[in-house]
């Protein structure tokens, strides 16, 4: 095995194509086996579902290079059980789930050459999606499904040390209660992008997003939930039926509360409660926690007394403690790490 002749660290999160991935499709109530392709392209009806009335659903997750040299995938099964969930409430087929987490070590193992080596701080981001491909032209459910994984390499979300990020409270919601927002459909993200390209000619990073019923409680971001550190030491994240539950957030409540000892708590979080929190911090597969430093709602700023120029100390723990995890070199709880080689 040759890996790419690639500058790993200077990597960002963009689209490429690479060597292989899966593609399997739903017919006449079944699911075929699946195959690799080296074909990045997709042809498909001009009605499908998608095409229509964005039947579709995805997930994302990441292989890791150990410091040992393994090749490892962080708890993939929770990505396999919220993909199971997504295509429930969209009514598409389930993907069953020894297949799929087969097919996401082949995806990976296939595209070795890929995957970013150990110290380079960059990842081999997957990225498993299902899509309606069949016509349908009344508003029903597809008749024809295609379900897909890819992968491509992604630098180091912090460059040079950590972001510190600003956001702004949103004008618009996100997910209604009843919603899709618990699902990761691709609907919920067609509908951010008015939402954060306009946060972001206004000079912001990212939008939090309030609970679209009452407007006074925090939810998440447009792709990332939230963590909050108070001045005793104590983890929060807010609790809502609309939040999409991010695996990298329930595992640092889990690091927080068995690794670190600390106090953790999962409740509705009122915003007025915010300024008095200590750190804040942005959880997903993408930086592990990002720390926020300025949350702005109207003009009015809220800022975190640590997190200015880097991240504030329990925030930093956590993402130590996690990506050390990840990366081979803490011993994993059982079970969240899946070898590939
Ligand atoms: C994907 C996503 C997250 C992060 O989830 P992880 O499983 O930690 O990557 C959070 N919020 C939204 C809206 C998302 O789409």
């Amino acid at each position: 095995m040759n890996k790419q002749n690639i500058d790993w660290a200077n990597l960002g999160f963009a689209y490429m194509p690479t060597g292989e991935r899966f593609v399997a499709n739903y017919k006449d109530g079944k699911w075929d086996d699946g195959v690799m392709t080296a074909d990045a392209n997709i042809v498909m009806n001009e009605c499908a579902g998608v095409l229509q009335y964005a039947q579709t659903c995805f997930e994302g997750m990441k292989a890791y290079t150990t410091e040992d040299g393994r090749i490892v995938v962080f708890r993939p099964d929770l990505n396999v059980q919220r993909m199971e969930d997504s295509c429930k409430r969209l009514e598409m087929p389930v993907f069953p789930k020894d297949k799929f987490i087969d097919a996401i070590c082949r995806v990976v193992k296939e595209n070795e050459d890929f995957v970013p080596p150990y110290g380079t701080g960059a990842t081999l981001y997957i990225r498993p999606y299902m899509f309606g491909s069949g016509p349908v032209i009344g508003v029903k459910p597809s008749d024809e499904y295609q379900f897909r994984i890819f992968t491509i390499p992604v630098g180091p979300y912090f460059k040079g040390g950590a972001k510190p990020i600003t956001i702004k409270v949103s004008d618009f919601d996100r997910a209604a209660p009843h919603g899709t927002g618990n699902i990761k459909a691709g609907l919920n993200y067609a509908m951010s992008l008015h939402a954060i390209v306009t946060a972001h000619e206004e000079g912001f990073d990212e939008n939090m997003y309030l609970d679209a019923a009452t407007r006074t409680k925090v939810e998440e971001t447009g792709g990332a939930n939230f963590l909050f550190i108070t001045k005793d030491n104590k983890v929060i994240t807010p609790k809502s039926n609309s939040i999409l539950p991010s695996i990298t957030r329930r595992s640092l409540m889990y690091v927080a509360e068995h690794y670190l000892g600390l106090e953790t708590e999962q409740r509705e979080v009122y915003f007025d409660e915010v300024k008095d929190f200590a750190e804040c911090g942005l959880c997903g597969t993408a930086a592990v926690i990002a720390p926020v430093v300025k949350i702005n709602e109207l003009g009015r700023e809220i800022c975190f007394p640590s997190g200015m120029d880097e991240m504030g100390p329990f925030t930093k723990m956590l993402y130590d403690t996690l990506t050390g995890i990840q990366m081979g070199r803490i011993e994993a709880p059982e079970g969240w790490i899946k070898e590939i080689k």
